[in-house]
């Protein structure tokens, strides 16, 4: 099968052919359809993440179909649509583990990161941590394994509030913002300024307001959520949530947050991040987007176009979400130029 493969940190991808072993016992040989690129990705990629072992596939948004399940897998059979979220594997006894908090796992393992990932035309995924999926195309639904539902932790994580900030209109703000509207609450979207695409997507997706960065909403919001992995925002948002409002940083790297002064989070004011994903995060997440009929607005590009696929969201050109498409066969068409 054909992977796009990291060979060196900071470089591109390569499409190479890799032969996978059997299932374990409690693993799924999936066979692709669709895996969504997330800015981790581009950390990963960038060596932005401590121990990135090369060679790689990355990917962590994930949707297939099994083609083979180990012998003791009892949730999933051959034929199965299944979606393989970041959570890859946990130890099950840690602090964390035992007390419903697997996110923060000492020993975890994460897809496309510290195991091969959905950049291929197939992967193998422990199938315990695999999720069931709501109907739909695969390039539409993989946003949600990653963008959707870590997002969704933010969402939650940024309390009951009505009015809610979304800083970084990308994938998973995008996908929030139409959870929100569901939900009654009033959107605020913060994009990069100057880019009127993002302002006009996030209005066409429900948002009340949409102003650059460097704009100040037109009331004190309950709550912000920053999904640019840029750590100036941090002040950004305190200043623009009311007392007793909460700043929710939802990415897994940021840039250096700069000093700003304490009055900024005086006021009861909360700051917090957050990271990974539960299994039972997954499963409620997956259940809402059921519900709601949750879909990303997606761009689609070729496996062997990962490359472009991945410049394209690191300079913000991508509008929703980026997602490589696997062929039904096993052919994958050449790269295309660069531009
Ligand atoms: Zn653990
Ligand atoms: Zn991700």
């Amino acid at each position: 099968m054909k992977a796009m493969r990291l060979t060196a940190r900071g470089s591109p991808l390569e499409l190479r052919e890799l032969e996978l072993s059997r299932p374990g016992d409690q693993e799924l040989l999936i066979r692709i359809e669709a895996c969504g690129v997330c800015r981790t990705d581009l950390h990963v990629l960038d060596g932005e993440l401590p121990d990135i072992h090369c060679p790689l596939t990355l990917g962590h948004e994930v949707v297939g179909h099994v083609l083979e399940a180990g012998s003791a897998v009892e949730r999933f059979r051959t034929g199965d649509r299944v979606g393989v979220p970041w959570l890859a594997h946990t130890c099950g006894v840690c602090l964390y583990c035992r007390s419903g908090r697997e996110n923060l796992c000492t020993d975890a393992r994460f897809t496309g990161y510290t195991r091969d990932g959905g950049y291929a035309e197939q992967v193998l995924a422990d199938a315990r941590y695999c999720l069931a999926l709501p109907p739909g195309p695969a390039a539409e639904l993989a946003p949600l394994l990653c963008a959707g539902l870590i997002g969704y932790r933010a969402y939650r994580a940024a309390g009951e509030g009505s009015s809610l900030g979304l800083s970084g209109f990308g994938a998973a703000a995008h996908l929030l913002a139409q959870v929100a509207g569901h939900e009654g609450r009033r959107v605020f979207a913060f994009t990069r300024p100057g880019d009127d695409e993002a302002r006009r997507f996030a209005l066409e997706l429900g948002a009340v307001w949409a102003g650059g960065s460097d704009e100040r909403a037109p009331e004190l919001l309950d709550a912000a959520i920053i999904f640019a992995p840029v750590g100036a925002l941090v002040p950004e948002a305190l200043a623009a949530v009311r007392p007793g409002g909460r700043v929710v940083c939802a990415g897994i790297h940021m840039s250096d947050v700069p000093g700003f002064p304490y009055r900024l989070l005086w006021g009861e004011r909360q700051l917090s991040s957050v990271a990974n994903l539960t299994r039972r995060d997954g499963e409620e997440f997956m259940a809402l987007a059921g519900r709601l009929g949750l879909r990303a607005r997606v761009e689609r590009f070729a496996l062997a176009d990962a490359n472009l696929a991945l410049e394209r969201l690191r300079r913000g050109a991508v509008t929703g979400a980026a997602v490589l498409e696997m062929p039904a066969s096993s052919s994958v068409a050449t790269p295309a130029a660069r531009p």
